[in-house]
């Protein structure tokens, strides 16, 4: 049977009528590579189904956070229980101290967590609690690394705000903009020199130590703990946003691939297993000036909700046995090896990135190691391919400045299929 999105494209115009561009969230629009978005039914293991009745081996993973694969059985059945005994209380409970001691046992940098509902809270959080520490006001991010939506981090982001061409969104204060300073992605000396300019005013370092919003970009060797070591001279604070990178690169996120110790941790995604989820935490002494502990205000009507919290513990307790990482990375280096082999075979000389379950793949031939490296993709070339591989089953992120994501319910097979899937979209590109 013919690939059609005819039903999807029907809903698309639906959805147009009520809700900005059709969707929640601009990057589902493929607004960047055309053409009309699945509508989804439902999801797996590694399949999305959508309302056409077409499946796909889904290599997005809702951004990130299906690790193990669409419903999984004991995370379904988890929230099946947790939902017959109420879904919000505005009150504490027992599971949100068992995943902060969860998230603690992976990631000893963070002696108090506090738990958020989106990864852009947690960032907005962190910067207000890091100037209310340091008693400074500028923040230093990195051009293409992508925190969430509020104000002080949409300067330079990547994802989305790439692939829309919006780095800059008309409505951020230009008098906060200025608080936010950027500086190129492995790129020590010109970290050294905003320090060397400004910083005593520098209340924060904050950073996706892999990037995953311009593509997947890695950290050249050392320069995670130059930047640690330059944060540490000018007393400012390092913020790793391991919203992605947390519970995917290693159970202990980056800071343990690379073993680097950050003043203070972004998470989410993973952490909640598929339900609506953030945290930050890091260094006792700086978690405590939050409210009600201190005087920095933070609050969330829906923050620990039960049900995001039980998704999240039965997710860290799947993902936290031996051999778990080692295999889903065996898996991704597999399918990388694969998809590289059959990109030479056609004559492409493209660059391939890998970290555990993380992987991408920029159609240049020059290396990536920033944004300006990784805009100098061709975007046509990506598009072609992405679509190809729409249309034989294979669903990746609608962008050049996505990474992509495996989870242990890929099989053997899917990947197979993904790479013979690549072979007929490299025809096509060339
Ligand atoms: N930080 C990073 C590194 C992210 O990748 C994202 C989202 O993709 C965010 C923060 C924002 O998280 P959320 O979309 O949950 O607000």
């Amino acid at each position: 049977m013919a690939f059609t999105l005819d039903k999807s494209a029907a809903a698309f115009s639906a959805a147009k009528q009520h809700i900005p561009g059709g969707v929640n969230s601009p990057v589902r629009s493929f607004r960047g590579v055309g053409g009309t978005p699945p509508f989804i039914a439902a999801a797996q293991g590694s399949r999305l189904h959508d309302i056409d009745g077409n499946q796909y081996i889904d290599y997005v993973g809702s951004w990130g956070p299906m690790i193990l694969g669409h419903a999984h059985p004991a995370v379904t059945e988890a929230l099946r229980e947790a939902v017959g005994r109420g879904t919000s209380y505005g009150a504490p409970t027992l599971l949100e101290t068992e995943l902060a001691e969860l998230v603690k046992a992976a990631v000893p940098s963070i002696d108090l967590v506090r738990f958020v509902n989106s990864g852009t809270e947690a960032t907005m959080s962190v910067l207000r609690l890091a100037r209310a520490f340091t008693g400074r006001s500028k923040i230093v991010k990195f051009a293409g690394c992508y925190h969430g939506h509020h104000d002080s981090l949409l300067v330079k982001a990547g994802s989305g705000a790439t692939t829309l061409g919006i780095p800059d969104s008309p409505g951020v204060p230009e008098g906060i903009a200025a608080t936010t300073l950027t500086a190129a992605y492995n790129d020590i000396a010109g970290l050294a020199d905003i320090f060397h300019r400004h910083g005593e005013d520098i209340a924060a370092v904050i950073i996706e130590p892999v990037p995953g919003n311009m593509g997947l970009v890695l950290p050249r060797d050392g320069y995670l703990q130059a930047v640690r070591d330059l944060t540490a001279k000018y007393e400012s604070l390092l913020i790793f946003d391991e919203v992605m990178s947390g519970f995917r690169v290693a159970y202990g996120g980056a800071q343990a691939a690379f073993g680097i110790t950050p003043d203070l941790t972004c998470l989410g995604k993973v952490i909640g297993g598929g339900l609506p989820v953030g945290a930050y935490g890091g260094r006792r002494d700086i978690m405590e000036y939050i409210a009600p502990a201190g005087p920095v205000y933070q609050a969330g009507t829906l923050s620990g909700n039960p049900l995001a919290m039980t998704a999240g513990i039965t997710t860290l307790k799947a993902i936290g046995v031996p051999g778990y990482y080692d295999r889903l990375s065996e898996k991704t280096a597999v399918l990388c090896a694969g998809v590289k082999a059959q990109a030479e075979k056609f004559g492409f000389e493209l660059q391939h990135h890998q970290i555990g379950s993380m992987f991408g793949l920029f159609f240049t031939a020059e290396p990536v190691y920033d944004y300006d490296s990784a805009k100098r993709s061709d975007v046509g070339a990506f598009n072609t391919y992405f679509h190809a591989m729409l249309a034989q089953g294979v669903y990746l992120a609608p962008s050049q400045f996505e990474a992509a994501f495996m989870s242990s319910a890929h099989s053997d097979d899917d990947i197979a299929v993904t790479i013979a899937a690549s072979a007929a979209a490299f025809a096509k590109v060339a």
